[in-house]
């Protein structure tokens, strides 16, 4: 078995796959958001006809939409999501900056932690430019290049139940939702249905109706509350790009984080944030008040002074969660699940996205495998297992710091946080642990990569030299 390291290593790989292998008729995607738009280009090179179901429009323009309620808020790509985004579809980075995605020059980029202005993060090598826009821009420039894949069609309806015969899914049922109300429903044959109906995905309880078990579902409760503004950009209050403001968890202070993009159409998106009952609402005065009073001051300048475009909306998560696919020993064949609805992770890391990206890459090699299509997909679900791990390692462990969260603890926390710490305090000085960090935090490089023994003696080395400059004369003797 290689190690989890390696399985991440060749994933998280930019190269393309070459030629189309077609293993199967028909595979049919449920849900046509990030996780599933990726899923059908992935299946598209394995597939005679891609077939997603999606219950809303796809007409909505940028605006966001009901089946993503989360698309208001703030949404960071980071690096290993865009490397996948631009292996999938070439040339993608170019179409969203000439559609109008903002590039963030370094002079606009800040980053602060407890209040201090950080050195600007490290440039990684192979991420190509940053995209930042809005959640809703940038699924729909996805939309718009996986849409126009001959054998990819997005169907309009609401996804009710898999058809199950013997021991395999043989297809869907679905209300269509483009029709009259009183529409009947359809049943869709398929070779492989892919569930990507984001973290609120029924597959659990249809595959229970049918005499499955119910992947066991893991939960972290954070209790994260988010509250989101536009702004018209202003280069007369500030000149600020990508803004990043964490607070972290000590007696003396509360962990928030809060962030300001700059997006297409000239604008500012904000966020703030905040755990438990520290809850921004929806109230303007409320929003301003709290970005001056608890983040650095181009926060409340930009709040107090740029022009409002829309409401401040709000949107609270009650935990993280992920679905143990792989524990199942009885599972269907021509089934697998992607996405929010294998994991969801405390979105303040901006892994979701990422993370299916990365799943899709899972697909991908796990067809290219040529795998028998009549036996459950567990080579798939146990690739997913590995970025699903790294993911929940790194946020989890993150997460635990705060006081409301109380477990559930991995096994070895108390010494993976220990390392952690330290290796996350000496990044603070010393560029090339920040480098390695970064890699992490960007999902470029799997979390073991920090447990090296040249990283942690390199940790160490750099512990025991600022010790040494912090102590007094008379103790150096
Ligand atoms: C507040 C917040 C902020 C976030 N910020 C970031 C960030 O900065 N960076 C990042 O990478 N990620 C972020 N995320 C996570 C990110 O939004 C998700 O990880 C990502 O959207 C997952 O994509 P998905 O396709 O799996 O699911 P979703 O985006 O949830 O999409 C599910 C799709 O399935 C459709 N669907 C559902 N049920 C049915 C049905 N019965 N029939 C047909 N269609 C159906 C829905 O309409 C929808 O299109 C954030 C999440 C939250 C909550």
């Amino acid at each position: 078995m290689p190690s989890a390291s390696r399985v991440f290593a060749e994933l998280s790989t930019s190269r393309r796959p070459t030629d189309p292998r077609p293993i199967m008729g028909r595979a049919v995607v449920l849900g046509a958001s990030m996780a599933g738009l990726l899923a059908a280009r992935v299946l598209s090179d394995h597939a005679d006809e891609v077939v997603v179901i999606e219950r809303d429009a796809s007409d909505t323009g940028y605006e966001p939409r009901p089946g993503v309620p989360q698309g208001s808020q703030v949404h960071a790509l980071l690096p290993a999501g865009q490397v996948q985004l631009e292996r999938w579809l070439p040339g993608f980075a170019e179409e969203v900056i000439a559609a109008g995605a903002v590039v963030p020059q370094e002079s606009g980029t800040r980053m602060y932690i407890n209040d201090a202005l950080m050195p600007p993060p490290p440039r990684i090598e192979g991420s190509g430019v940053a995209l930042v826009t809005t959640r809703p821009f940038l699924e729909a420039m996805v939309r718009r290049r996986v849409t126009a894949i001959d054998n990819i069609r997005i169907v309009h309806g609401r996804a009710e139940g898999v058809i199950f015969t013997g021991d395999r899914a043989t297809g869907v049922r679905y209300l269509p939702t483009d029709e009259s109300a009183d529409a009947a429903p359809v049943t869709q044959t398929a070779d492989l249905v892919v569930d990507a109906m984001g973290r609120s995905s029924r597959l659990s309880d249809w595959l229970e109706e049918n005499g499955w078990d119910r992947p066991p579902l893991r939960r972290m409760p954070i209790k994260l509350n988010y509250a989101t503004a536009m702004f018209r950009r202003d280069e007369r209050i500030s000149d600020v790009g990508v803004v990043v403001s964490q607070t972290r968890p000590a007696e003396d202070r509360v962990a928030r984080i809060a962030g300001i993009n700059s997006v297409e159409g000239d604008r500012w998106i904000m966020l703030i944030s905040g755990y438990a009952d520290d809850r921004p609402s929806r109230d303007p005065a409320d929003f301003a008040a709290r970005c001056r009073r608890d983040f650095p001051s181009v926060f409340g300048d930009i709040a107090e002074q740029a022009e409002m475009l829309g409401d401040v909306i709000t949107y609270h998560q009650a935990d993280s969660r992920r679905r143990e696919f792989h524990e199942l020993t009885r599972f269907p064949a021509g089934l697998v699940a992607i996405g929010d609805a294998v994991a969801s992770f405390n979105p303040v890391y901006g892994q979701g996205m990422t993370s299916a990206a990365l799943h899709a890459s899972c697909l991908s090699a796990y067809l290219r495998g040529e795998p028998r299509l009549d036996e459950p997909a567990r080579e798939y679900f146990e690739k997913v297992r590995v970025i699903v791990d790294a993911a929940w390692q790194v946020s989890t462990i993150a997460d635990l710091a705060l006081p409301h969260v109380d477990g559930p603890y991995p096994r070895g926390y108390k010494l993976v946080s220990k390392l952690g710490d330290m290796v996350l305090a000496m990044s603070a000085t010393d560029p090339e642990m920040n480098r390695r960090m970064s890699l992490v935090t960007t999902m470029l490089a799997h979390p073991s990569s920090l447990g090296r023994p040249s990283t942690l003696l390199r940790a160490i080395r750099l512990r025991l030299v600022s010790g040494l400059r912090r102590r007094p004369a008379t103790a150096a003797g």
